[in-house]
């Protein structure tokens, strides 16, 4: 293509990346490949090195960035006068006349003023096809010619971000030549669109999976709203599942005001199909099509507007996790061992090691890196979900970075003691999140042989049904898919401390700002992504449950109390009886979603010692207009003296009970679940914690109380074959455990049923 400053999508490939950034290279392929993909043009990285030569302020512009970024107040300087400096710019005359006459045919074609969307497409000079996704802005709804021009210049400001300045110094990319393109493109008012991966996303497997919404895909892609999922068989395509999800909301764009808003989805479409068959299979056919264009398996995000299917986008799926094991003959000396803690959750990676130390760090973890922390906390996910392992000094198999990776799939090998001071930023190394063992350097990784039990969930096979359930633990929203995908029979535990962790700011200050609604509407979407991707299977819902210490670390968290051992501190429910003002936005969060119609919420209250505790939360929620006697409601039992007095508890009145043997094995042995120091005697299934279940369990058939569990030991076959023979009614495992338990489970309750048909017979 001739180097020109405005060009027509069509008129670019992927031997232009250099010009027109990763995403314009993708569109323009596309588009040649006669894809429907919406037309539009792309203003070139040319044009807008032309337009900060052609205004003389290259230098002044990359000395304004010239500051240490870690510094917040001197980084949001940098960014006021940089954006400043472009937004004043002026475009040279004939690249402006390039845009408006390119946005003026596009009109001319359609018969009417189109509303475009605006999107960045960067492009380094030495790393064309680096990737800067998510780093700047896009401008969605933009019409008329003025409006356009506005809409580029704000586009390439975007690239002065804090955000976007702080990614490249820590990705170690020179500002000055970081170009970026703008792609001009027509807007799809979609009536319904979402993603589809062209294979299956964690295993691989031969299958296309399609999520999709009503409106337009932002709501999917961004998790506001709950998709319909359907699997297709790549080579029969034959439709294998069809999930069809309660679509409450919907963006759409306002007819009068021409902005994106979102609305209500009218009752008679919210359990509606998304897809008919025949779009389904036409949505396969070009996932097919671009699958073979690129060469390997895509993540799309397509559209349907007037029965026409269009493709937004289209980039390679980086999820795909093979079976994989680390090829220990191949251990040299150049590859020893270098640590050795618990392996937390499962698979084998090599990658390079990134040591974080706060939230500010996370940058430097790019795909594929392995992070190393002293323990990882909520706002790390981000990071957590790009890295291919995670490596931590401390904890156990029950803290943050062990639950989360398990939940993310990806390997953890925690409380290695001292990873952080061992390992060095850069550095190679290899991961085997089974074994718990850091080896220095590449180590072969290969796929296993073997089917192990761990491992995610394959479609091909039928599911066991069994008599006892077995359920998922869900803790953060991001991990709903993978849970789903278990088919288990509901959710036995869902964290809402995860979720809330995850918020930008401490609750107190949503509640000091004001924003009590806000910070209602955020429990209630993210909650609501679980409960929506189960209905109609139970989801308990657990109240809050987070020690001061993680509370302490989030913005306006300064007031969370200081406590020498905040495991028997201010946690559970105790908390919220005291904090009744942050009790009372939850109870709003569970009214919101019980009149959203989630008749399947059951609430679980966490850490109760005395029976009295349990009655001042049911009056209190009851207080505040939740119709308790509607909901399921039960308790965690994880501290031996409710265990020792279940029978107060069935007195009191309740609906379950639920194992947090997380919490039971370290209150019963005195053993600190997150100390790495005393882990060898953290034992779930020493006989004191066990006695305690047994009874809880035979109290419980007896009243007729329902039992679960829902701590780690609920994933340990063993443990479960136990539970099973005592007569537990659920289990609730993690996510790479389910299918494993669910096995156990049916085998147990083969032998049970055979031996009580020879007891017969005898
Ligand atoms: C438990 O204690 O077993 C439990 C499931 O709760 P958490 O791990 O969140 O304390
Ligand atoms: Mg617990």
């Amino acid at each position: 293509m001739e180097n020109n400053s405005v060009v027509w999508l069509e008129e670019v490939g992927k031997e232009d990346i250099g010009i027109v950034g990763g995403k314009g290279a993708s569109l323009g392929e596309m588009i040649q490949a006669e894809l429907p993909v919406p037309p539009g043009y792309a203003v070139t990285a040319q044009a807008y090195r032309r337009f900060l030569d052609e205004n003389g302020f290259a230098d002044k512009l990359f000395r304004t960035l010239d500051i240490d970024v870690n510094d917040a107040d001197a980084l949001n300087g940098a960014e006021k006068k940089a954006k400043k400096i472009i937004l004043d710019g002026k475009i040279p005359p004939d690249i402006e006349q390039g845009i408006r006459s390119k946005y003026a045919e596009l009109c001319k074609k359609e018969g009417h003023e189109v509303n475009v969307a605006i999107r960045s497409s960067a492009t380094a000079e030495d790393l064309p096809d680096a990737s800067f996704a998510g780093q700047q802005d896009t401008f969605l709804n933009v019409k008329g010619e003025d409006d356009v021009i506005d809409a580029v210049k704000k586009c390439w400001a975007s690239l002065y971000g804090a955000r976007a300045i702080y990614y490249r110094v820590n990705q170690g990319f020179d500002h000055r030549k970081v170009d970026l393109c703008a792609v001009v493109q027509m807007m799809v008012d979609a009536e319904k669109a979402g993603v589809m991966f062209s294979s299956h996303p964690s295993t691989g497997d031969g299958v296309t999976i399609i999520e999709g919404a009503w409106g337009l895909g932002e709501a999917v892609v961004s998790g506001v709203v709950s998709p319909d999922y359907y699997v297709i068989d790549k080579g029969t395509k034959k439709i294998k599942e069809r999930r069809i999800a309660i679509k409450n909301v919907m963006h759409t764009k306002d007819p009068k005001t021409g902005k994106t808003v979102n609305l209500p989805v009218p009752n008679d479409m919210k359990n509606a199909t998304v897809l008919e068959d025949d779009e389904m299979l036409r949505l396969v056919d070009f996932a097919e099509i671009l699958e073979e264009l690129y060469g390997i398996p895509q993540d799309i995000e397509w559209a349907i507007m007037k029965g026409e299917v269009y493709i937004l986008q289209s980039r390679p799926i980086t999820t795909i996790k093979k079976k994989t094991e680390l090829i220990e003959n191949n251990l040299t000396s150049s590859s020893s061992l270098l640590l050795q803690g618990l392996g937390a959750s499962p698979g084998s990676v090599s990658g390079k090691a990134k040591i974080v130390s706060d939230a500010t760090e996370l940058g430097k973890v790019k795909n594929g890196d392995i992070l190393v922390a002293v323990m990882t906390t909520p706002d790390m996910v981000p990071a957590m979900k790009r890295a291919a392992a995670i490596v931590t000094d401390e904890g156990g198999m029950t803290c943050h970075a062990a639950i989360v990776s398990r939940e993310l799939g990806c390997a953890a090998v925690v409380g290695t003691k001292q990873a952080t001071s061992v390992l060095s930023d850069g550095m190679m190394i290899s991961v085997d999140g089974e074994k718990g063992l850091v080896y220095e350097g590449k180590l072969d990784v290969v796929e296993k042989k073997a089917i192990k039990a761990e491992m995610p969930v394959s479609f091909a096979r039928p599911m066991q049904i069994t008599a006892t359930e077995v359920k998922v633990n869900v803790s953060v929203p991001e991990a709903t898919a993978r849970a789903v995908q278990t088919r288990a029979d509901g959710v036995g535990l869902l964290r809402i401390e995860h979720m809330i962790l995850g918020l930008p700011k401490h609750p107190k200050q949503y509640i000091k700002e004001g924003k009590k609604d806000e910070y209602v509407s955020e429990l209630v979407s993210r909650i609501q992504t679980v409960v929506d991707a189960f209905y109609p299977k139970p989801v308990w819902v657990r109240t809050l449950d987070a020690p001061t210490d993680e509370f302490r670390a989030m913005e306006g968290g300064e007031s969370e109390p200081v406590e020498p051992n905040p495991m028997l501190g201010f946690r559970g429910i105790r908390r919220d009886l005291i904090d009744t003002e942050h009790f009372e936005l939850e109870v709003m969060a569970f009214k919101e979603l019980i009149k959203r119609g989630y008749n399947n919420i059951g609430i679980m209250v966490p850490l109760v010692q005395h029976p009295s505790e349990l009655r001042r939360a049911r009056e209190f929620m009851r207080e505040k207009g939740l119709d308790i006697d509607k909901i399921d409601i039960g308790i965690m039992v994880e501290i031996p003296a409710a265990a020792l007095i279940i029978d107060q508890f069935i007195a009191e009145g309740l609906d379950f009970v639920s194992f947090g043997t997380n919490d039971l094995t370290q209150y019963t042995l005195a053993v600190d679940r997150n100390n790495e120091h005393v882990s060898h005697l953290y034992n779930e299934m020493h006989p004191a914690v066990m006695k305690l279940i047994e009874h809880v369990i035979v109290e419980c058939n007896k009243a007729g109380v329902k039992t679960s569990i829902c701590g780690q030991a609920g994933s340990y076959p063993k443990v479960v074959k136990r539970l099973v023979e005592l007569g537990i009614t659920s289990i609730s495992a993690n996510i790479d455990a389910v299918e494993t338990v669910r096995e156990m489970v049916a085998r147990t309750e083969l032998q049970l049923m055979l031996k009580a048909a020879r007891e017969r017979k005898d």
